[in-house]
């Protein structure tokens, strides 16, 4: 069996199945055993992985259907493609996590997010989604449906989705700046003013006394300049990865262009080939924000030696019942690692004994030790009643989620 796009784990899965439609996935999933389906296979963890049938939607037929300020698609429609076509029909994604290669689903099912005070994660933009359960049978749930909230970020564990219906808006351009050396001391004294200071933000630091502020700001928008700070707007496109030459970036140095190629960091056309490298991410509510900042530098002695870059977000409140900012509007702290899983895992029990005061939730499908991630959510217990409902046989069961329900 392949391994995930990180080449940290290789999938356990007896078999793959590949079906061409939906009556072919409803066969697939009504006769397995046990089953799980995989999107782009970028999680770092083993989330989606199966000893039985692992199920990919890549010869799926493709759907897109502009509805009224919506757009349905099939599920398993790789970002970069569904920019695509919404920006050629006129419309827009409001959001864009670092990398357009995943498929829409696979970012909805660990709520994906970009940057941005007013961006919510992606899955909060899914209106309704269809939905292949363990019987074989077809479920629609719609935004509004009791049972809609712990439908969308459910990681592939209430069975296949195959389309969903997603809010969009009209296409919109962006100018990309980066303001280099900001002091880290400014950006904790200065983190919501910086932080809102552009339609989308991203901090990038190795705690090492400084950090690289990556400004995204709609065209319409007021422009504001973080010079302020101590920073220096950069005059050469640049890297996240310290030291990395930026060719893969997207276009930098206020240049403006579509939404779709300026709010990833990462260009479309720049396929990642073995990702040599490990990721985690923790959210708190923003309001603890600059303690959560200053907690983490101190610890930098220990992230450092493994790490390759961090990067500090921000990430609007939504309503799913498993997503990290559920109810909070949150600022999201992201490690990029040294592919050393040992040494990130004992890193990473010192980082979550440091954020503990704030409660932090992990992103589901990147790397954490918590050993009680569901208890940080107050509606865990009624997702995990949705799951006994919509797969009563455990057909979608996997050891990594199992073991966060049952502690
Ligand atoms: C280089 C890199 C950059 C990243 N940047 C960001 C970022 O900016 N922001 C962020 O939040 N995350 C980021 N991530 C994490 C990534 O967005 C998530 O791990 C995402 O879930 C990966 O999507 P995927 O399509 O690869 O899904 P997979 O990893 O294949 O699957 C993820 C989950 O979705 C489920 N799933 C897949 N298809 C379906 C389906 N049809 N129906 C139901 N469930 C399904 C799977 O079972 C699994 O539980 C990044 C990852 C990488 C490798």
């Amino acid at each position: 069996m392949s391994t995930n796009w990180a080449g940290n784990f290789t999938f356990s899965a007896a078999r793959a199945a590949h079906p061409a439609s939906v009556e072919e996935l409803q066969d697939v999933v009504r006769t397995a055993d046990s089953a799980r389906v995989v999107g782009a296979g970028h999680s770092f963890s083993t989330i989606a992985d199966t000893g039985g049938t692992l199920i990919s939607l890549d010869r799926m037929p493709e759907v897109f259907e502009v509805g009224d300020g919506s757009v349905r698609v099939s599920a398993g429609t790789r970002l970069a493609r569904l920019a695509e076509r919404l920006h050629a029909a006129g419309l827009a994604l409001p959001a864009m996590p670092s990398l357009p290669h995943i498929t829409i689903i696979g970012a909805c099912a660990t709520a994906t997010h970009g940057s941005g005070n007013a961006i919510p994660s992606l899955a909060s933009l899914v209106r309704s989604l269809d939905l292949v359960t363990a019987d074989g049978g077809v479920t629609t749930l719609t935004r509004g449906d009791e049972r809609f909230d712990g439908a969308v970020v459910a990681f592939g564990s209430l069975g296949v989705v195959v389309a969903v219906e997603l809010d969009v808006v009209p296409a919109f351009e962006v100018e990309q700046r980066v303001y280099q050396d900001m002091p880290f001391d400014a950006l904790v004294e200065d983190v919501d003013a910086v932080f809102a200071s552009a339609y989308s933000v991203s901090a990038f630091t190795t705690w090492q006394g400084v950090a690289h502020v990556f400004a995204k700001h709609r065209t319409t928008d007021t422009r504001h300049d973080l010079s302020w700070t101590g920073a220096t707007p950069a005059t050469e496109p640049v890297h996240p990865v310290p030291g990395q030459p930026a060719l893969h970036c997207t276009a930098q140095l206020g240049v403006p262009g579509p939404w779709h190629e300026r709010l990833p960091h990462f260009r479309a056309d720049f396929t990642p080939s073995v990702g040599r490298e490990l990721q985690s991410e923790y959210f708190v509510a923003r309001e603890h924000a600059a303690d959560a900042l200053r907690a983490l530098n101190d610890l930098s002695a220990e992230i450092t030696p493994v790490l390759l870059t961090s990067e500090v977000r921000t990430v609007a409140a939504d309503a799913q019942w498993l997503s990290p900012v559920h109810d909070r509007p949150s600022t999201a702290f992201h490690f990029t690692w040294q592919p050393d899983d040992a040494a990130v895992r004992a890193v990473l029990r010192k980082i979550e004994a440091a954020l503990s005061p704030w409660r932090p939730r992990a992103h589901w499908g990147k790397l954490f030790e918590l050993a009680d991630p569901g208890e940080r959510y107050p509606h865990w217990a009624r997702f995990a009643e949705l799951r006994d409902e919509l797969d009563p046989t455990r057909t979608f069961r996997n050891p990594l989620v199992d073991g966060w329900f049952t502690g």
